[in-house]
């Protein structure tokens, strides 16, 4: 915080005029006596740079825009290629992936075609599954197969503006960052809205009270996911009147919404039931899995969850995840390219080490997230947890191979804050 001079003797910073106070600091001219310049002014001035860098370099992209787009015509990966690179890196969910590759892939082929042909939708994707099911591994995944800009935002940040929080338009100052400001690339790029249920309507009764984060969200979103061109602040943050803005066109981002939606298998196996016996009134509630109702979800649950219609309809790929079960996160442990087993062993061998985690040991693991409901998240704090000892004297340690045994994962742990 500033103060205005009250006294004639106290420096002043030469560019707002004011005294510092608190954390703020005069800095000195060292050319000319008795100039000043407070850190609040550098600040301000270090932002009102890199906001002029950032819309320079937007500029720069957009005039390269049409060499880019030509480029990218032709090498779009076939749906089973686009699956075989998903199951490379995600255990099961077998569904989600065939639903993601075709959507992707037809995505793709929108971009693609031609003007005045016939207009393919946009294929927005809504995944519904527990959280740590691989939701965000999967968006991040395709995003990498296809080499485009991917970005993940929170939804529970955003507010409508004017409210404390960010504005919509945030979302893409992430997917613009992604790409250093390549807005051509950007205009291609995924942007994964992570907790998408967070901002659901919270009663049926659309305005007793203003709704600053669940639906006025929804209607901000919605322009965003059908396409239109979007003014961001290049620095992201809120807008103010005098600012330049880059804009963005969303119309070919393809955008992957993703949510536990906690509490949905209740509206599921209502809407199941009622059905069941309105239409048959036979038998047919026998073959309903009650165990994961999650596998029935259709656009009419994510209505009665909360969710606006019109987002819905702008989301009209819905995948389903299924909860990891013990098989599951084994092989979720040791199986993808890049499992923490063998993220553990690349870092040991790059000590000359080679490091061998026993097949108990492993279920040991496993057992135990499952015991802390921690889910395929949880796997990699225990392994850390196990690992941390080790990693600190192996690289000093003339052994050459090092065997994790399940007795001394089990002390490990024992000892460490998962008994609390
Ligand atoms: P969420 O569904 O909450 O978005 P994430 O995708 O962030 O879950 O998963 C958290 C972590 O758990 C991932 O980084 C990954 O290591 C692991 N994981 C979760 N699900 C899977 C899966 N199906 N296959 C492989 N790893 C997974």
């Amino acid at each position: 915080m500033a103060k205005k001079n009250q006294n004639t003797f106290d420096p002043v910073c030469s560019f707002c005029g004011e005294v510092p106070s608190g954390d703020n600091l005069l800095v000195p001219s060292p050319i000319f006596g008795g100039a000043y310049i407070c850190l609040d002014c550098v600040h301000r001035i270090d932002n009102m740079v890199s906001e002029f860098q950032n819309l320079e370099k937007a500029e720069a992209s957009k005039a390269g825009a049409g060499k880019a787009t030509r480029k990218d015509k032709g090498k779009i990966p076939t749906p089973r290629e686009i699956c075989a690179f998903l199951d490379e890196y995600v255990i099961g969910q077998e569904d989600a992936k065939k639903y993601l590759s075709v959507a992707v892939y037809n995505h793709y082929k929108r971009l693609a075609q031609d003007k005045d042909d016939v207009d393919i939708e946009k294929s927005n994707i809504i995944m519904v599954g527990p959280t740590g099911t691989g939701k965000t591994l999967l968006a991040k995944t395709i995003a990498r197969q296809l080499d485009v800009p991917f970005a993940i935002v929170d939804a529970t940040v955003l507010t409508e503006a004017g409210y404390v929080g960010e504005d919509i338009e945030s979302l893409l100052v992430r997917l613009l960052q992604a790409c250093d400001y390549d807005v051509a690339k950007a205009e291609k790029g995924i942007v994964f809205i992570d907790e998408i249920d967070k901002i659901a309507r919270k009663s049926d009764n659309p305005s007793i009270t203003r709704d600053v984060s669940g639906e006025g969200v929804q209607q901000g979103l919605l322009k965003l996911l059908e396409g239109s061109i979007v003014n961001v602040p290049p620095n992201g943050g809120r807008k103010h009147p005098e600012q330049k803005m880059i804009a963005v066109d969303t119309k070919n981002i393809l955008f992957i919404c993703g949510g536990a939606f906690d509490g949905i298998e209740r509206k599921i196996a209502h809407r199941l039931n009622t059905h069941v016996v309105g239409f048959t009134g036979t038998d047919t509630r026998a073959k309903v899995d009650r165990e994961n109702y999650l596998q029935y979800v259709a656009p009419q649950d994510l209505k009665s969850f909360g969710l606006i219609p019109e987002i819905i309809g702008r989301l009209p790929v819905l995948v389903h995840l299924d909860p990891l079960d013990r098989e599951a996160l084994l092989r979720v442990l040791t199986e993808p390219r890049n499992s923490i087993v063998k993220q553990y062993e690349k870092l040991f061998a790059m000590d000359g080490i080679r490091l061998e985690f026993a097949p108990e040991t492993l279920e040991f693991i496993v057992d135990k997230a499952i015991e802390y409901k921690l889910g395929a998240r949880g796997l990699r704090s225990i392994v850390e947890t196990i690992m941390i000892d080790p990693m600190f004297e192996s690289p000093s340690s003339k052994k050459k191979e090092l065997v994790i045994t399940r007795e001394f994962a089990e002390e490990k742990l024992r000892n460490a804050y998962f008994n609390e």
